[in-house]
Protein backbone atom coordinates (compact mmCIF):
# COMPACT_ATOMS: atom_id res chain seq x y z
CA UNK A 1 0.00 0.00 0.00
CA UNK A 2 3.19 2.18 0.17
CA UNK A 3 2.29 5.40 -1.82
CA UNK A 4 -1.53 5.20 -1.49
CA UNK A 5 -3.33 7.36 1.08
CA UNK A 6 -6.93 8.02 2.44
CA UNK A 7 -7.65 11.17 4.01
CA UNK A 8 -10.50 11.72 6.24
CA UNK A 9 -10.45 15.47 7.88
CA UNK A 10 -13.13 18.16 7.82
CA UNK A 11 -15.61 15.30 7.58
CA UNK A 12 -14.46 14.77 3.92
CA UNK A 13 -12.69 11.93 2.55
CA UNK A 14 -9.86 12.15 -0.02
CA UNK A 15 -7.94 9.55 -1.48
CA UNK A 16 -4.77 9.42 -3.11
CA UNK A 17 -3.00 6.72 -4.92
CA UNK A 18 0.34 7.56 -6.99
CA UNK A 19 -0.47 4.21 -9.19
CA UNK A 20 -3.47 3.24 -10.36
CA UNK A 21 -6.86 3.11 -8.72
CA UNK A 22 -9.31 0.21 -9.37
CA UNK A 23 -12.69 -0.05 -8.12
CA UNK A 24 -13.82 -4.08 -8.54
CA UNK A 25 -16.98 -5.34 -7.39
CA UNK A 26 -19.12 -8.46 -8.17
CA UNK A 27 -22.28 -6.41 -7.90
CA UNK A 28 -23.17 -2.68 -8.66
CA UNK A 29 -21.07 -0.06 -7.86
CA UNK A 30 -22.82 3.15 -6.91
CA UNK A 31 -21.29 6.73 -6.97
CA UNK A 32 -24.57 9.01 -5.18
CA UNK A 33 -23.87 13.02 -4.92
CA UNK A 34 -26.18 14.99 -3.28
CA UNK A 35 -24.58 17.91 -5.20
CA UNK A 36 -23.71 16.16 -8.29
CA UNK A 37 -20.65 13.60 -9.54
CA UNK A 38 -18.07 15.24 -11.18
CA UNK A 39 -15.55 13.29 -12.91
CA UNK A 40 -11.74 14.84 -14.14
CA UNK A 41 -9.27 13.28 -16.72
CA UNK A 42 -5.87 14.96 -17.41
CA UNK A 43 -5.79 12.77 -20.75
CA UNK A 44 -9.83 12.80 -20.64
CA UNK A 45 -12.86 10.38 -19.07
CA UNK A 46 -13.39 7.25 -21.37
CA UNK A 47 -16.47 5.07 -20.84
CA UNK A 48 -14.18 1.66 -21.15
CA UNK A 49 -16.31 -1.75 -22.18
CA UNK A 50 -17.06 -4.05 -20.12
CA UNK A 51 -14.66 -6.88 -18.65
CA UNK A 52 -14.26 -9.77 -16.94
CA UNK A 53 -12.18 -8.55 -13.80
CA UNK A 54 -8.71 -10.53 -14.17
CA UNK A 55 -8.97 -14.04 -11.32
CA UNK A 56 -5.88 -15.92 -11.41
CA UNK A 57 -7.32 -18.85 -9.78
CA UNK A 58 -10.58 -19.23 -10.51
CA UNK A 59 -10.97 -21.99 -7.39
CA UNK A 60 -12.42 -22.19 -4.09
CA UNK A 61 -12.00 -24.68 -0.99
CA UNK A 62 -14.31 -24.99 1.86
CA UNK A 63 -13.65 -27.26 5.21
CA UNK A 64 -16.52 -28.88 6.67
CA UNK A 65 -16.36 -31.05 9.72
CA UNK A 66 -16.94 -35.09 8.75
CA UNK A 67 -19.63 -36.92 9.52
CA UNK A 68 -17.53 -38.25 12.52
CA UNK A 69 -17.50 -34.63 14.41
CA UNK A 70 -18.81 -35.37 17.81
CA UNK A 71 -17.82 -31.29 18.98
CA UNK A 72 -14.24 -31.97 20.26
CA UNK A 73 -13.16 -28.76 18.72
CA UNK A 74 -15.57 -25.92 17.94
CA UNK A 75 -16.83 -25.32 14.06
CA UNK A 76 -18.74 -22.53 13.05
CA UNK A 77 -20.11 -21.70 9.71
CA UNK A 78 -22.84 -20.89 7.71
CA UNK A 79 -24.14 -23.60 6.75
CA UNK A 80 -25.00 -24.83 3.30
CA UNK A 81 -26.04 -28.15 3.51
CA UNK A 82 -23.07 -29.17 1.80
CA UNK A 83 -21.64 -31.84 4.25
CA UNK A 84 -21.67 -35.22 4.91
CA UNK A 85 -23.06 -34.63 8.78
CA UNK A 86 -26.23 -35.94 9.46
CA UNK A 87 -27.86 -32.74 10.27
CA UNK A 88 -26.46 -29.94 8.09
CA UNK A 89 -29.47 -27.17 7.00
CA UNK A 90 -28.82 -24.43 4.80
CA UNK A 91 -29.07 -20.91 7.57
CA UNK A 92 -30.31 -19.59 4.58
CA UNK A 93 -34.32 -19.52 5.43
CA UNK A 94 -34.09 -21.30 8.40
CA UNK A 95 -32.61 -17.82 10.27
CA UNK A 96 -35.83 -15.83 11.20
CA UNK A 97 -38.60 -15.28 14.04
CA UNK A 98 -41.76 -17.24 15.68
CA UNK A 99 -44.30 -15.85 15.81
CA UNK A 100 -46.64 -15.55 19.61
CA UNK A 101 -46.88 -19.26 19.55
CA UNK A 102 -43.76 -21.14 20.62
CA UNK A 103 -41.58 -22.93 18.75
CA UNK A 104 -42.03 -26.32 20.08
CA UNK A 105 -46.15 -25.90 19.75
CA UNK A 106 -47.66 -27.74 16.77
CA UNK A 107 -49.20 -24.32 15.52
CA UNK A 108 -46.01 -22.32 16.00
CA UNK A 109 -45.25 -20.25 13.34
CA UNK A 110 -41.63 -19.40 12.27
CA UNK A 111 -41.25 -16.74 9.18
CA UNK A 112 -37.50 -17.09 7.95
CA UNK A 113 -36.24 -13.05 7.55
CA UNK A 114 -33.59 -12.39 5.47
CA UNK A 115 -32.38 -9.09 7.27
CA UNK A 116 -31.51 -11.26 10.18
CA UNK A 117 -29.64 -13.84 7.74
CA UNK A 118 -27.39 -10.92 7.00
CA UNK A 119 -27.04 -9.96 10.58
CA UNK A 120 -25.80 -13.45 10.68
CA UNK A 121 -23.60 -13.50 7.71
CA UNK A 122 -21.51 -10.79 9.67
CA UNK A 123 -20.35 -13.41 12.45
CA UNK A 124 -18.01 -14.42 9.49
CA UNK A 125 -15.09 -13.10 7.97
CA UNK A 126 -15.04 -13.01 4.46
CA UNK A 127 -12.90 -12.47 1.28
CA UNK A 128 -13.68 -12.30 -2.40
CA UNK A 129 -13.68 -15.44 -4.43
CA UNK A 130 -14.76 -16.50 -8.04
CA UNK A 131 -17.86 -17.57 -6.21
CA UNK A 132 -18.56 -14.35 -4.60
CA UNK A 133 -18.37 -13.90 -0.94
CA UNK A 134 -16.03 -16.49 0.71
CA UNK A 135 -17.61 -16.85 4.57
CA UNK A 136 -14.52 -17.99 6.93
CA UNK A 137 -15.94 -20.19 9.36
CA UNK A 138 -14.80 -19.62 13.06
CA UNK A 139 -13.12 -22.53 14.86
CA UNK A 140 -11.42 -22.84 18.16
CA UNK A 141 -9.04 -25.66 18.41
CA UNK A 142 -7.43 -26.54 22.38
CA UNK A 143 -3.66 -27.27 22.45
CA UNK A 144 -3.31 -30.93 21.69
CA UNK A 145 -6.57 -31.64 20.15
CA UNK A 146 -6.31 -33.10 16.40
CA UNK A 147 -9.38 -31.90 14.06
CA UNK A 148 -9.50 -33.81 10.61
CA UNK A 149 -11.85 -31.65 8.23
CA UNK A 150 -13.46 -32.37 4.85
CA UNK A 151 -12.67 -30.62 1.94
CA UNK A 152 -15.09 -29.48 -1.27
CA UNK A 153 -13.20 -27.76 -3.95
CA UNK A 154 -15.63 -25.69 -6.32
CA UNK A 155 -12.94 -25.38 -9.55
CA UNK A 156 -13.60 -23.33 -12.61
CA UNK A 157 -9.83 -23.32 -14.07
CA UNK A 158 -7.72 -26.21 -13.37
CA UNK A 159 -4.84 -24.16 -10.89
CA UNK A 160 -1.33 -24.67 -11.14
CA UNK A 161 -0.77 -25.95 -7.51
CA UNK A 162 -2.58 -25.14 -4.18
CA UNK A 163 -0.54 -25.10 -1.15
CA UNK A 164 -1.81 -24.60 2.94
CA UNK A 165 -0.39 -21.76 4.26
CA UNK A 166 -0.56 -21.75 8.57
CA UNK A 167 1.82 -21.03 11.45
CA UNK A 168 3.69 -24.06 11.62
CA UNK A 169 5.01 -23.71 14.98
CA UNK A 170 1.34 -23.40 16.25
CA UNK A 171 -0.36 -25.87 13.84
CA UNK A 172 0.56 -29.56 12.50
CA UNK A 173 -1.35 -30.28 9.22
CA UNK A 174 -1.64 -34.01 7.47
CA UNK A 175 -2.51 -34.04 4.17
CA UNK A 176 -4.50 -36.87 4.49
CA UNK A 177 -5.74 -36.45 1.21
CA UNK A 178 -4.63 -34.02 -1.58
CA UNK A 179 -7.00 -31.60 -2.50
CA UNK A 180 -8.78 -32.58 -5.72
CA UNK A 181 -8.01 -30.21 -8.66
CA UNK A 182 -10.82 -31.34 -11.34
CA UNK A 183 -12.98 -28.75 -13.06
CA UNK A 184 -16.53 -28.93 -11.11
CA UNK A 185 -17.35 -29.46 -7.39
CA UNK A 186 -15.27 -31.84 -5.81
CA UNK A 187 -15.71 -33.61 -2.18
CA UNK A 188 -12.39 -34.77 -0.80
CA UNK A 189 -13.26 -37.00 2.92
CA UNK A 190 -11.27 -36.18 5.69
CA UNK A 191 -8.33 -33.90 3.76
CA UNK A 192 -6.46 -32.60 6.66
CA UNK A 193 -6.09 -33.20 9.97
CA UNK A 194 -5.38 -29.92 12.22
CA UNK A 195 -3.31 -30.49 15.83
CA UNK A 196 -2.62 -27.59 17.93
CA UNK A 197 0.61 -27.78 18.97
CA UNK A 198 0.84 -24.97 21.56
CA UNK A 199 -1.43 -22.23 23.02
CA UNK A 200 -1.31 -18.84 20.66
CA UNK A 201 -2.49 -15.49 22.29
CA UNK A 202 -4.18 -13.79 19.15
CA UNK A 203 -6.63 -15.04 15.80
CA UNK A 204 -4.95 -17.61 13.68
CA UNK A 205 -5.82 -18.03 10.23
CA UNK A 206 -5.47 -21.43 7.84
CA UNK A 207 -5.01 -20.39 4.55
CA UNK A 208 -5.59 -22.35 1.13
CA UNK A 209 -3.12 -20.42 -2.03
CA UNK A 210 -3.72 -20.95 -5.18
CA UNK A 211 -1.04 -20.57 -7.77
CA UNK A 212 -2.01 -19.56 -11.98
CA UNK A 213 0.22 -18.33 -14.11
CA UNK A 214 2.61 -17.29 -11.99
CA UNK A 215 -0.30 -15.43 -9.17
CA UNK A 216 -0.65 -16.75 -6.12
CA UNK A 217 -5.01 -16.29 -4.52
CA UNK A 218 -6.39 -16.94 -1.62
CA UNK A 219 -8.70 -19.53 -2.30
CA UNK A 220 -9.76 -21.29 1.08
CA UNK A 221 -9.28 -20.15 5.16
CA UNK A 222 -10.82 -20.64 8.58
CA UNK A 223 -10.30 -18.59 11.55
CA UNK A 224 -8.94 -19.81 14.48
CA UNK A 225 -9.50 -18.30 18.01
CA UNK A 226 -6.57 -17.57 20.72
CA UNK A 227 -6.74 -20.48 23.51
CA UNK A 228 -4.18 -18.86 25.03
CA UNK A 229 -7.11 -18.02 28.20
CA UNK A 230 -8.79 -21.03 29.03
CA UNK A 231 -11.83 -20.87 31.70
CA UNK A 232 -12.61 -23.31 34.22
CA UNK A 233 -16.09 -24.49 34.68
CA UNK A 234 -16.55 -27.62 37.82
CA UNK A 235 -19.16 -29.94 37.56
CA UNK A 236 -20.69 -32.56 39.90
CA UNK A 237 -22.97 -34.75 39.03
CA UNK A 238 -24.86 -35.95 42.19
CA UNK A 239 -26.93 -38.80 41.80
CA UNK A 240 -30.12 -38.81 43.40
CA UNK A 241 -31.43 -41.99 45.43
CA UNK A 242 -35.36 -42.03 45.24
CA UNK A 243 -37.50 -45.35 46.35
CA UNK A 244 -34.13 -47.45 46.35
CA UNK A 245 -33.81 -46.32 42.90
CA UNK A 246 -30.34 -44.07 42.09
CA UNK A 247 -30.22 -41.65 39.34
CA UNK A 248 -26.47 -42.04 37.08
CA UNK A 249 -24.53 -40.95 34.66
CA UNK A 250 -25.83 -41.77 30.83
CA UNK A 251 -23.81 -42.58 28.24
CA UNK A 252 -21.57 -40.33 26.60
CA UNK A 253 -22.61 -37.61 28.30
CA UNK A 254 -19.68 -36.69 30.28
CA UNK A 255 -17.83 -35.92 27.27
CA UNK A 256 -20.27 -34.40 25.09
CA UNK A 257 -20.34 -32.11 28.10
CA UNK A 258 -16.37 -31.63 28.04
CA UNK A 259 -16.64 -31.09 24.56
CA UNK A 260 -19.49 -28.62 24.79
CA UNK A 261 -17.71 -26.68 26.66
CA UNK A 262 -14.37 -26.56 25.25
CA UNK A 263 -15.88 -25.45 22.05
CA UNK A 264 -15.76 -22.30 23.74
CA UNK A 265 -12.41 -22.82 25.63
CA UNK A 266 -14.07 -23.44 28.63
CA UNK A 267 -12.22 -26.18 30.49
CA UNK A 268 -14.58 -28.91 32.96
CA UNK A 269 -13.51 -30.56 35.73
CA UNK A 270 -16.42 -32.93 35.84
CA UNK A 271 -16.81 -35.51 38.63
CA UNK A 272 -19.61 -37.76 40.06
CA UNK A 273 -20.27 -36.31 43.69
CA UNK A 274 -21.74 -38.13 46.70
CA UNK A 275 -25.38 -39.31 45.99
CA UNK A 276 -28.40 -37.72 47.93
CA UNK A 277 -31.51 -39.09 49.01
CA UNK A 278 -34.70 -37.73 48.59
CA UNK A 279 -36.97 -39.35 50.85
CA UNK A 280 -39.57 -38.55 53.20
CA UNK A 281 -43.38 -36.99 53.77
CA UNK A 282 -41.92 -33.45 52.30
CA UNK A 283 -40.87 -34.70 49.42
CA UNK A 284 -43.48 -36.93 48.59
CA UNK A 285 -45.80 -34.64 49.63
CA UNK A 286 -44.16 -31.97 47.07
CA UNK A 287 -42.62 -33.95 44.54
CA UNK A 288 -44.30 -37.29 43.54
CA UNK A 289 -47.31 -38.37 41.99
CA UNK A 290 -49.04 -40.98 40.72
CA UNK A 291 -49.84 -42.72 37.58
CA UNK A 292 -52.94 -44.58 36.53
CA UNK A 293 -52.28 -47.85 37.88
CA UNK A 294 -51.43 -45.82 41.09
CA UNK A 295 -47.78 -46.55 40.88
CA UNK A 296 -45.38 -42.99 42.37
CA UNK A 297 -43.67 -41.51 39.74
CA UNK A 298 -41.66 -37.58 40.44
CA UNK A 299 -43.34 -34.71 39.89
CA UNK A 300 -41.57 -32.70 37.71
CA UNK A 301 -43.74 -29.73 37.05
CA UNK A 302 -42.84 -28.42 40.34
CA UNK A 303 -39.63 -28.66 39.01
CA UNK A 304 -38.50 -24.97 40.29
CA UNK A 305 -39.01 -25.92 43.88
CA UNK A 306 -37.61 -29.36 43.09
CA UNK A 307 -33.99 -27.47 42.48
CA UNK A 308 -33.73 -25.86 45.90
CA UNK A 309 -35.12 -28.73 47.43
CA UNK A 310 -32.07 -30.78 45.96
CA UNK A 311 -29.76 -27.94 46.28
CA UNK A 312 -30.81 -27.91 49.71
CA UNK A 313 -30.84 -31.62 50.83
CA UNK A 314 -26.92 -31.43 49.27
CA UNK A 315 -25.58 -28.94 51.60
CA UNK A 316 -27.40 -30.03 54.53
CA UNK A 317 -24.01 -32.77 54.55
CA UNK A 318 -21.13 -29.89 55.98
CA UNK A 319 -18.70 -31.70 53.49
CA UNK A 320 -20.51 -30.99 50.52
CA UNK A 321 -19.83 -27.28 51.28
CA UNK A 322 -16.77 -27.61 48.87
CA UNK A 323 -19.03 -28.48 45.91
CA UNK A 324 -20.86 -24.36 46.26
CA UNK A 325 -19.26 -23.27 43.58
CA UNK A 326 -19.58 -26.30 41.18
CA UNK A 327 -22.15 -26.25 38.44
CA UNK A 328 -24.61 -29.45 40.20
CA UNK A 329 -26.26 -31.81 37.70
CA UNK A 330 -28.81 -33.34 40.01
CA UNK A 331 -29.64 -36.95 38.63
CA UNK A 332 -32.63 -38.04 39.59
CA UNK A 333 -34.21 -41.96 38.76
CA UNK A 334 -37.06 -41.47 36.90
CA UNK A 335 -39.40 -38.50 35.53
CA UNK A 336 -41.35 -37.52 32.55
CA UNK A 337 -38.99 -34.88 31.51
CA UNK A 338 -35.35 -34.65 29.80
CA UNK A 339 -33.97 -31.86 31.89
CA UNK A 340 -34.48 -28.63 33.35
CA UNK A 341 -32.02 -25.71 34.70
CA UNK A 342 -32.98 -23.45 37.18
CA UNK A 343 -33.23 -20.44 34.86
CA UNK A 344 -31.07 -19.25 31.77
CA UNK A 345 -28.40 -18.04 33.29
CA UNK A 346 -26.99 -16.93 36.54
CA UNK A 347 -27.61 -20.49 38.02
CA UNK A 348 -25.43 -23.60 38.80
CA UNK A 349 -28.50 -25.69 39.57
CA UNK A 350 -29.91 -28.23 37.03
CA UNK A 351 -31.83 -31.47 37.30
CA UNK A 352 -32.14 -34.13 34.88
CA UNK A 353 -34.14 -37.11 35.08
CA UNK A 354 -33.25 -40.55 34.12
CA UNK A 355 -34.83 -40.80 30.71
CA UNK A 356 -32.63 -38.07 29.31
CA UNK A 357 -30.19 -38.29 26.48
CA UNK A 358 -26.48 -38.20 26.04
CA UNK A 359 -26.70 -34.03 25.41
CA UNK A 360 -29.71 -33.11 28.06
CA UNK A 361 -26.79 -32.35 30.66
CA UNK A 362 -24.92 -30.12 28.58
CA UNK A 363 -28.15 -28.78 26.99
CA UNK A 364 -29.12 -27.90 30.91
CA UNK A 365 -25.49 -26.31 31.27
CA UNK A 366 -25.92 -23.90 28.65
CA UNK A 367 -29.08 -22.90 30.03
CA UNK A 368 -27.66 -22.12 33.69
CA UNK A 369 -24.81 -20.15 31.76
CA UNK A 370 -27.54 -17.49 29.74
CA UNK A 371 -28.32 -19.41 26.34
CA UNK A 372 -31.16 -19.49 25.34
CA UNK A 373 -33.00 -22.60 22.93
CA UNK A 374 -31.92 -21.54 19.54
CA UNK A 375 -35.17 -21.42 18.04
CA UNK A 376 -36.13 -18.73 21.24
CA UNK A 377 -37.29 -15.63 20.33
CA UNK A 378 -35.10 -14.33 23.00
CA UNK A 379 -31.88 -15.83 21.65
CA UNK A 380 -29.64 -13.14 19.78
CA UNK A 381 -30.55 -15.53 16.67
CA UNK A 382 -33.61 -17.50 16.45
CA UNK A 383 -33.41 -20.56 14.16
CA UNK A 384 -36.20 -22.83 13.11
CA UNK A 385 -37.03 -25.53 15.52
CA UNK A 386 -34.92 -29.19 14.94
CA UNK A 387 -33.16 -27.68 12.04
CA UNK A 388 -29.29 -27.93 13.58
CA UNK A 389 -27.45 -29.95 15.23
CA UNK A 390 -27.00 -27.33 18.27
CA UNK A 391 -26.82 -28.42 21.81
CA UNK A 392 -29.40 -25.82 22.17
CA UNK A 393 -31.76 -27.20 20.02
CA UNK A 394 -34.49 -30.00 20.09
CA UNK A 395 -33.02 -32.31 17.38
CA UNK A 396 -32.56 -35.08 19.47
CA UNK A 397 -36.53 -35.75 19.37
CA UNK A 398 -36.00 -36.78 15.47
CA UNK A 399 -33.26 -39.04 16.76
CA UNK A 400 -30.59 -36.92 16.00
CA UNK A 401 -27.28 -36.29 18.08
CA UNK A 402 -27.03 -32.25 19.41
CA UNK A 403 -23.44 -31.39 19.76
CA UNK A 404 -22.35 -28.00 18.07
CA UNK A 405 -22.40 -24.76 19.47
CA UNK A 406 -21.86 -21.46 17.57
CA UNK A 407 -19.45 -18.54 18.41
CA UNK A 408 -21.77 -16.46 19.44
CA UNK A 409 -22.88 -18.97 22.15
CA UNK A 410 -19.01 -18.92 22.83
CA UNK A 411 -19.36 -15.58 24.05
CA UNK A 412 -22.31 -15.68 26.20
CA UNK A 413 -20.63 -18.88 27.85
CA UNK A 414 -17.25 -17.44 28.20
CA UNK A 415 -19.11 -14.54 29.96
CA UNK A 416 -20.90 -16.66 32.34
CA UNK A 417 -17.62 -18.84 33.78
ZN1 LIG B 1 -33.90 -26.48 27.05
Amino acid sequence: MGGNHTKIAGGGISETSRNEYRMDANGTITNYGEKGVQQNGRQGVRNGSFETIPVDARCVVEFRPTKDWKGEFGFDWPRKADSQMAVDVNYNGIIGKYGNVYATESNAVFTPRNDLHIRHLKEYEFFNSYKGRYSVPNMSLCVGTTAILDAITEVAEIPDSMRYDYDTETFELVILKRLTKSVGKNFDKSAVSIKCLKAFPTNKNIRVFATKNGKEQRVGQIKLFPNSVLKNANVVFIPVRYNNVQGSIKGNEVDITRFALQQSYVQASLSVGPAIRAEGWWFNKFFTTRDSTGRVLMDDSRWASLHRYLDGKFFETAANASYRNHYRVYMLPDGTLNGVAEGIGNTKVVVVFQGRNDSTSPHELLHAMGVHHTFDNNGLYTYKYRNTDNIMDYTHQLGEQRFSTNRWQWNIIRSAI
